[in-house]
């Protein structure tokens, strides 16, 4: 029977993809496996180079722009952004979607001044914010584009003078975008890009003006930039498996086949959230994720707990439903590689509870 896998992340991974790497791994053929080769040898150099041209024709970026696969995760970035582009003299700004762009502004206060331009905390984070007017002399502005926990997304992304950063670790390439508006793309891989260990970064030259040497070096784009992501150790495995997972989005038809492909299963999935007498989204319908449907129940349910729906689903092979602690309720997750039949399959489910208990 199968699984259907709605995790938030790490989470699901294309079964030819778990396929390929599986046969990387165990496979002697090339002489080593794929995970016990050097990262200064050529072979390991060229799974490297792959992955970033991918990531640049993904994304269609202009020339100015360098990709980087760097460690330490979407986290990493919350402090490596404002060391990189922010001074003590000198505000950034965030529009404050819930917690990760909360704790990339804290981070971003041990380097300068950080400050929520726009926040939607008073109503639990379930809408995006709309027209902030920054500030000219900014440093840059923040947003999170897509809310993992709250399933809010940016359908239109903020135009600003100053450089854009974007914390994409939720919804990188799940849909076509001008990456070129951006300063800054970053995103963890475990999401929408891979298994975790890795974090792609897309920058753009013209906006690292510190001075080369003037912060540790590890943390100096500037560094990965000179070396082409290989100056320290990178994560050899994680990256790989970003490389196939970029190869498998560009054979199946690349973004604008994946952005139809997640709105067909997130409109099927909201459809009947609405029509279940039940269930209510949280967030706006104009906010709504492509990648991460928020709900709960309706106020009236209360002779079943959330736990019970959980486990109706978990006994129909549907898993990594529970929503996460500060909105409580059901978090359905679906990323590029869910197939539509999975959300079938909890629409169906969400039916037949509620016959069963509405
Ligand atoms: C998952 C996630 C992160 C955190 O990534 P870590 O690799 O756990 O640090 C950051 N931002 C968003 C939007 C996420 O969904």
């Amino acid at each position: 029977m199968a699984i259907h896998n709605f995790y938030a992340g790490p989470s699901i991974i294309d079964a030819s993809i778990l396929e390929t790497a599986s046969n990387a791994i165990r496979s002697r053929e090339d002489l080593l496996s794929v995970i016990e080769i050097s990262h200064r040898s050529v072979r390991f150099g060229e799974i490297m180079e792959e992955a970033r041209s991918l990531v640049r024709e993904l994304a269609q970026l202009d020339d100015d722009f360098e990709v980087l696969f760097l460690q330490g995760g979407g986290r990493q970035q919350f402090f490596q952004v404002p060391f990189n582009l922010l001074n003590f003299n000198q505000v950034a700004y965030y529009i404050n979607t819930g917690s990760w762009a909360k704790q990339a502004m804290h981070e971003a206060s041990f380097f300068g001044k950080a400050e929520a331009i726009a926040s939607s905390e008073s109503t639990n984070f379930n809408f995006i914010p709309k027209s902030a007017p920054v500030p000219e002399n900014a440093a840059y502005l923040h947003i999170t584009t897509n809310n993992t926990i709250y399933g809010t997304q940016f359908h239109d992304i903020p135009s600003v003078d100053a450089p854009l950063v974007a914390d994409m670790s939720s919804d990188i390439f799940c849909r076509p975008l001008d990456y070129n508006r951006f300063g800054l793309v970053y995103a963890a891989t475990q999401k929408n890009a891979g298994t975790a260990g890795a974090t792609i970064v897309m920058v753009r030259k013209s906006i690292l003006k510190k001075a080369p040497g003037s912060i540790p070096t590890m943390v100096d784009y500037q560094t990965h930039i000179k070396k082409q992501s290989l100056y320290n150790t990178p994560p050899t495995f994680a990256v790989y498996m970003s490389l196939l997972t970029l190869r498998w989005l560009k054979a199946s038809g690349g973004l604008s086949h994946f952005v139809q492909h997640n709105e067909a299963k997130s409109n099927a999935i909201y459809a009947e959230i609405d029509r279940n007498s039940m269930f209510v989204g949280h967030a706006l319908k104009e906010d709504r994720s492509i990648m991460n449907a928020v709900f709960t129940f309706t106020p009236e349910v209360n002779q079943v707990r959330e736990n019970d729906f959980v486990a109706f689903c978990e006994a129909r092979n549907i898993i990594g439903l529970k929503g996460h602690s500060s909105v409580g309720g059901f978090r359905a997750s679906m990323y590029n590689a869910l197939p539509l039949e999975s959300v079938n399959a909890l629409v169906d489910t969400m039916q037949d509870f509620e016959k069963q208990f509405g």
